[in-house]
């Protein structure tokens, strides 16, 4: 039987950490794919076309490969908000999907975490966990990450930054940013990563028990 968690939540929520810790506990693969959204934005601002040029996001969509995952550069900040404004382009988000879904529908089963996987991208996933935390505590992390990265950056400055993709994330209308009827809400604002990961694998043990 095959195990797909999909994992959603607002920026710097703590999914990522989760994912990954899940993906490793399960032996599954793992995908970021907010990291799809910024390799798009990255290859549009590397070949100097502007964020604004909907025909150029598209084609970056439908050419983007596995070795345009790699950069390091795709977790710097300002990919971040780059990446939220060519989200909004519904071709975009369709040029992904398939990719998404075939990630998905490896064998084994698979962990995959962003803003629609439990709404749009899986919608009949084994178990979806929606991750939350206050704005504050989530200004707070991507900041120490910043700064664990050698970018350096202010708290006020990330907290806009996190409120400001937050509005745009929720309020666009092609996939936006929602938790899906069927998702488990964990709000991490008082859980460290260690605490966050337990709490998520009894949720995921919870529904493996019902599906059996
Ligand atoms: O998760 P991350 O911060 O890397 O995502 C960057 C941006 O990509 C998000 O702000 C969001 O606009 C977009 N995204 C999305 N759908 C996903 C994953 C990310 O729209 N499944």
């Amino acid at each position: 039987m095959s195990l797909v968690i999909a994992i959603d939540g607002p920026a710097a929520s703590g999914k990522g950490t989760l994912a990954k810790r899940l993906a490793t506990h399960y032996g599954l693969p793992h995908l970021d794919t907010g990291l799809l959204y910024r390799a798009v934005a990255f290859l549009l601002l590397q070949a100097g076309d502007s964020l604004d040029d909907t025909e150029a996001a598209i084609r970056a969509a439908e050419n983007l490969s596995a070795r345009h995952l790699t950069d390091s550069r795709l977790r710097d900040r300002a990919m971040g908000e780059a990446a939220s404004r060519i989200s909004t382009v519904p071709e975009v988000r369709e040029a992904l999907l398939a990719w998404q879904r075939r990630f998905a529908a490896d064998p084994a089963g698979a962990v995959l975490d962003g803003r629609d996987i439990g709404t749009v991208v899986c919608p009949s996933a084994s178990v979806k966990l929606f991750i939350t935390a206050s704005a504050q505590e989530r200004a707070r992390r991507r900041h120490r990450e910043l700064a664990s990265r050698g970018e350096s950056s202010t708290l006020e400055g990330i907290l806009a930054d996190i409120e400001a993709r937050d509005a745009r994330d929720s309020s666009r209308s092609a996939a936006p940013l929602r938790m899906a009827d069927d998702a488990v809400k964990l709000d991490t604002t008082e859980l460290d990563a260690a605490a966050a990961f337990d709490e998520a694998r009894a949720i995921v043990e919870r529904a493996r028990a019902t599906i059996g």
